[in-house]
């Protein structure tokens, strides 16, 4: 039997943010009642279309997984429907890999790597708006995070520069940061002063809405660096700072705003890295991307700033993201096969 560790699948060749993984335990006592008893098989036709059997997408990938499916971070969990203790319980790990430049290599490599007998692993693909994605992102995050250790907020800012500039370390440069700030004086970019970063009005803002995002409540706002604010106070700093009018946010309703807003972010490159420009607006956030990159090769040292022209309004993109999904299906064959042993003897 090889170990859990040796089974894991080697993701180290993709960029920090691009690949998901999603754990579902699926009960088998469970799954052979609903074909024997709810679907009148027999025993060993049960098994049969059981060992063919792999949930849908959503069944993987949601929260709110249904019975025969559920979801525990128990290190003995136990069917949250009928009981049953880990020798009845298979695993689904399932990858999901945003499709792009720089997933498209590592993520042939890694398939070509993989068993291909007996259906072990199953590849799906689905497309995505850059929105979906982004929302997915987000819930990603803030299962991650402790909202109750004030680091949080650190650490959602740098989940956010990590895709925003994924060139840069940005796990080295936070491991001496203390507090994050908005610069004054730089036009774009960040520049790190001892424990404190700062940064551009434009970045500093979006991270403020990662912040209110990732942590919003219906009657309470959301917490940020500049502690709690309701959607309205979000708004007007925003407007203050002048970033509404840099990506050409007109509109005067709240909600029209945010619905813009989110749109914006969640549709600039730096976000879904989708890298086929097919309009001006994609044009112009490639171009500003490249620019980005040139200044972290270049820079040694951890100041940074751009001297282009300032940014003009980026249009709306709804861009199309291909997500490809990975499912390992190793340990449920293993077990069906274990258990449907014991179940006919
Ligand atoms: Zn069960």
């Amino acid at each position: 039997m090889p170990t859990m560790k040796n089974r894991e699948l080697d993701l180290s060749e993709f960029p920090a943010g691009t690949v998901t993984e999603f754990t579902t335990l699926v009960c088998l006592a469970c799954i052979f009642d609903i074909f024997t008893k709810q679907l009148g098989l027999a025993p060993r036709t049960a098994f049969s279309e059981i060992k063919r059997h792999t949930p849908a997408i959503e069944e993987l990938t949601t929260r709110t997984a249904k019975r025969p499916y559920f979801d525990s971070d128990e290190k003995h969990p136990h069917c949250p429907f009928c009981g049953s203790a880990k020798r009845w319980l298979a695993r689904f790990d399932t990858y999901c890999i945003e499709g792009g430049k720089t997933t498209d290599g590592p993520r042939r490599a890694l398939l070509k790597k993989m068993p291909q007998a007996g259906d072990q692993f199953l590849v799906l693909e689905k497309k995505s708006d850059s929105r979906a994605v982004f929302f997915e992102w987000l819930g990603t995050l803030r299962l991650n995070l402790d909202l109750s250790d004030e680091r949080w907020l650190l650490d959602a800012t740098r989940n956010y520069l990590e895709r925003r500039d994924p060139k840069t370390n940005w796990e080295e440069v936070f491991s001496e940061i203390r507090t994050v700030r908005r610069s004054a004086r730089l036009p774009e970019g960040w520049e790190r002063d001892g424990e404190r970063l700062f940064l551009a009005p434009k970045i500093y803002g979006e991270a403020l809405l990662i912040q209110y995002l990732v942590s919003r409540s219906q009657a309470h706002g959301g917490m940020t660096l500049e502690g709690r604010l309701t959607l309205m106070d979000l708004i007007r700093r925003l407007r203050y700072s002048g970033y509404l009018d840099q990506i050409g946010i007109t509109e005067h309703d709240p909600g029209e705003i945010f619905e813009k807003l989110i749109d914006h972010l969640a549709s600039t490159s730096d976000w879904s890295r989708v890298s086929i420009p097919t309009s001006r607006g994609s044009d112009r956030v490639i171009g500003s991307k490249k620019t980005t990159k040139k200044a972290a090769k270049k820079s040694t040292k951890s100041r940074k700033s751009k001297t282009t022209a300032p940014a003009q309004p980026d249009e709306i993109v709804v861009e199309l993201v291909k997500l490809h999904y990975i499912i390992d299906r190793r340990d449920f064959l293993e077990k069906v096969k274990s258990v449907y042993a014991a179940y006919a003897s």
